[in-house]
């Protein structure tokens, strides 16, 4: 049995297909004709382009149209002046469009590929993805596509790209296997929109399967076994049935409200990153969003985007949950969030340093202009926008954040410019600072959200990507538990509504403790909209009460967590 990171959900039987990388490019070949090589680059772009064009067409089907948005910006990156002038100066210098091209992408993805910010990584494989495909239309090869691949498929490569992602078809793939790759790469994000199960992060899988053998994944814990019996392929086909009959199951909960078992009312909220997502946020069953990640709106381009194109994107993203409530944060960098047409300094602990609002307030043009836009945005028909501060740890950051905003609200009156009278501010909880003020940011602001991933990382003093301490960072933790429980009660007594919009808010073995801490809201991935519903639709209050007792009055993560997985395996 081989083992690996669980990235996309259930189980798939089938045979192996390799995919094979071939280096295309050896050496620094020569030219004569420099205008003629550049000529044939320009040509390649444009059937570039042309060719992701199509495949983001595709991927629209398959994963729907966020997830194809990774596709797109593989599009952007080709046409990037700054690339062809890097690319246009070496050809000049004598060398071939393909030797030039792979050199300085190359060098990209080596500055990408050392960054410590997720994101910037995964900015690195769609450029490695991107210069693939270049250089194969350059050299007239076929590129390495699972398009071809018959029903039944297994694929496995030492890496997919999102580009690959967009040949395979779910009718003949019924799983995935790779040796890199993590659970945020962009094409376990696609897997798991298509719903393939994948297993990313296998070390020699390559080298274990055999081309054509017969194997099963086991994509919800990471296991692919290679030799499998008949009393085991039984087994699997019959856990595979089961996976399949509750996935189906869930989609009653589509278009149901969210409700306890003793008839207490939920709300579901989406956590999206691109405008389009408001859509697919309603679609997944969502009730509108949750969390609008706008510093996506910045990443992947040399300038930030202007009062225009804000305002145009965050109308889109309102209209796109059909005027239900949209809570868009504001810039939301530093951190382990670079991004580089931002201004950033250089930080010797980033998470301690200049992020969230702390930034914003800093850099006050740029959020002067995220501000305007957000209030012009407000006055579209058929929206309802809400905004909401990051990183807050002060009262003074709260207050100074709402008199910019009033400040921004007074400039567009004084140039005529129609904005929204009122926007409801919210305050994000991810700092301890913020659990100790959670009473009077209440007092002070519309709404408040508890941002558990940052929180688990600060209460705790873990860092949230460091895995020498990820036994540490856990939600469960009592001393998280009972932030969780403090931060909801303050809520209660001012009548002010606290969701959560962290990771956490999905897992069903904390919905019971925020049911009963008196959380009304939870704001989750699309994916997880249905799940959590039917969690909610499965507790009575007073036993979710009865059980939140008992774990507050628990000492050690070991003890919660035994109390909780019993719980969770008796309702
Ligand atoms: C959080 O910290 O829980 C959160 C929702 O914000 P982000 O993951 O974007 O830091
Ligand atoms: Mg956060």
């Amino acid at each position: 049995m081989l083992h690996g990171t669980a990235v996309s959900e259930g189980i798939g039987l089938g045979r192996v297909m390799v995919l094979k990388e071939y280096a295309l490019v050896h050496g620094t070949h020569r030219n004569a004709d420099a205008a003629a090589e550049k000529t044939r680059l320009l040509q390649a772009v444009q059937q570039f382009c042309e060719n992701t064009a199509q495949q983001v067409e595709m991927l629209k089907n398959t994963a729907g149209k966020e997830d194809a948005g990774i596709l797109e910006c593989q599009i952007e990156m080709a046409q990037d002046p700054a690339l062809r002038e890097e690319v246009g100066a070496l050809i000049d210098s004598g060398r071939s469009a393909e030797s030039a091209l792979k050199e300085i992408c190359d060098r990209y993805i080596g500055f990408f590929a050392n960054s410590h910010d997720e994101l910037t990584r995964l900015r690195g494989e769609d450029l490695r993805d991107m210069r693939q495909s270049l250089l194969c239309l350059l050299l007239g090869v076929e590129g390495t596509s699972p398009s071809q691949a018959p029903r039944g498929t297994v694929l496995v490569a030492h890496e997919l790209t999102p580009s690959m992602m967009s040949g395979v078809d779910r009718d003949r793939i019924v799983a995935i296997v790779t040796e890199a790759g993590g659970r945020v790469s962009h094409a376990s994000i696609l897997a798991r929109a298509m719903g393939v199960p994948t297993v990313c992060g296998v070390s020699g899988a390559i080298g274990r399967l055999r081309e054509g053998s017969f194997i099963i994944v086991d994509g919800t814990r990471g296991d692919i076994i290679i030799t499998p019996d008949q009393e085991m392929i039984e087994a699997y086909w019959l856990k595979r049935a089961e996976f399949i009959d509750e996935a189906k199951k869930m989609e009653h909960f589509r278009h149901r409200k969210t409700v306890s078992a003793s008839g207490q009312n939920y709300q579901i909220f989406c956590n999206i990153s691109m405008p389009s997502g408001s859509a697919g946020a309603l679609n997944s069953g969502g009730e509108g969003v949750g969390l609008f990640r706008s510093e996506y709106l910045f990443m992947n381009r040399r300038q930030p985007p202007d009062e225009e194109e804000q305002t145009a994107a965050y109308i889109q993203t309102a209209q796109g949950a059909q005027g239900r409530p949209t809570v868009i944060r504001t810039i939301d960098v530093g951190g382990d969030k670079e991004i580089p047409s931002l201004p950033q300094e250089q930080e010797e602990n980033p998470f301690l340093g200049l992020r969230g609002i702390r930034w914003c307030l800093k850099h006050q043009e740029i959020f002067m202009t995220q501000l305007r836009a957000l209030l012009r945005a407000g006055v579209a028909e058929n929206t309802d926008i809400r905004v909401m501060f990051p990183m807050v740890s002060t009262i003074e950051e709260l207050r100074e954040g709402r008199e910019l905003l009033r400040k921004a609200r007074a400039q567009l009156e004084s140039q005529g410019i129609p904005c929204a009278p009122y926007l409801p501010v919210g305050a994000m909880v991810e700092t301890p600072a913020a659990v100790f003020l959670a009473d009077s940011l209440a007092v002070e602001s519309d709404f408040l959200s508890v941002g558990t991933n940052d929180l688990t990382g600060y209460v705790m003093a873990c860092d949230r990507g460091n895995s020498t301490v990820s036994e540490m960072y856990a939600v469960f933790q009592p001393a998280v538990l009972r932030a969780l429980q403090f931060i909801a009660s303050c809520g209660v007594k001012r009548g002010v509504p606290v969701s959560i919009c962290g990771e956490a808010a999905s897992d069903p073995r904390l919905i019971p403790l925020l049911m009963s801490f008196g959380i009304h809201s939870f704001s989750v991935s699309p994916g997880a909209v249905l799940g959590v519903r039917s969690v909610v639709s499965s507790w009575a209050n007073p036993r979710a009460d009865k059980l939140a007792r008992e774990v507050l009055g628990m000492q050690t993560l070991e003890e919660v967590m035994e109390a909780l997985e019993r719980a969770c395996r008796e309702s």
